[in-house]
């Protein structure tokens, strides 16, 4: 279960809200019962229930399981596509492992509104069901332009190239540390953006394969791809 704020040994830990409902009616705490806690900072812990209550427990914090886990650096640059999609996308993500979720705006982008604390919802969700202790960080929608004029130096970028790019993996081996994808809406990239992303960020293409991929796949692949030459 993610909590917002810090845990320490020994606190006792009033759960409610939409958790709290979820622990006492959904999953018919009783006291005594263990139930493992992370807050994205110090790591996983032991909580045991010490009072359940119709819609809110108290957890006494026990003990640490688990130190916060080493977070592979690869953010995810993806312009945003349709609810459902967008919403696996970053659930995706997040099971996968990746540092940081940007939502970039281009040109060809349908979706331009973006409902982040969903998005957020989404990925703690994720986050609990696949036992991480990290939670991505999810940031504004920046507009392509702007995402290339700041790119950090030292972060590889790997723009998905359904026109032609290098073979995925081999690219992402021959260029090791920090990472970062980028994704482009069902339109695609445009040529000009293309040709942005190779001069001002100096962006590998990738391929991810002679088909073209919906975006959410694309996504997916080359994150997985990137985990699997990182050895992530
Ligand atoms: N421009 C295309 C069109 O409208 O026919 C398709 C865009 S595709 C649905 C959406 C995004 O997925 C692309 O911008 C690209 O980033 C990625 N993508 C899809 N297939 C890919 C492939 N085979 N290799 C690399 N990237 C791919």
């Amino acid at each position: 279960l993610f909590v917002e704020q810090e845990l320490t040994e020994g606190e006792h830990r009033r759960i409610d809200g939409q958790q709290g409902h979820y622990l006492a009616s959904v999953m018919r705490l009783k006291a005594g019962d263990p139930v493992k806690l992370f807050d994205d900072k110090t790591g996983e812990w032991l909580g045991v229930a010490t009072e359940v209550r119709k819609r809110d427990v108290t957890l006494e914090v026990r003990e640490r399981l688990r130190e916060r886990e080493p977070v592979p650096d690869l953010w995810l640059c993806a312009a945003p596509i349709k609810k459902g999609r967008i919403d696996w996308v970053v659930e995706k993500a997040c099971e996968l492992g990746v540092a940081r979720v940007a939502p970039v705006l281009t040109r060809r982008a349908v979706v331009d509104k973006l409902n982040l604390d969903r998005l957020r919802a989404h990925m703690v969700e994720a986050a609990e069901q696949c036992g991480r202790t990290a939670l991505p960080q999810l940031v504004e929608p920046v507009k392509l332009a702007a995402l290339l004029r700041d790119w950090p130096t030292g972060r590889a970028l790997f723009f998905a190239d359904e026109t032609g790019g290098a073979p995925a993996l081999e690219a992402m081996q021959a260029h090791p540390g920090p990472a970062a994808i980028l994704v482009g809406p069902e339109g695609g990239f445009d040529a000009e953006e293309r040709e942005a992303i190779r001069v001002v960020s100096q962006g590998v293409g990738i391929s991810l394969g002679p088909r073209i991929l919906r975006a959410e796949t694309a996504a997916a692949a080359a994150v997985s791809l990137w985990m699997a030459a990182a050895g992530d």
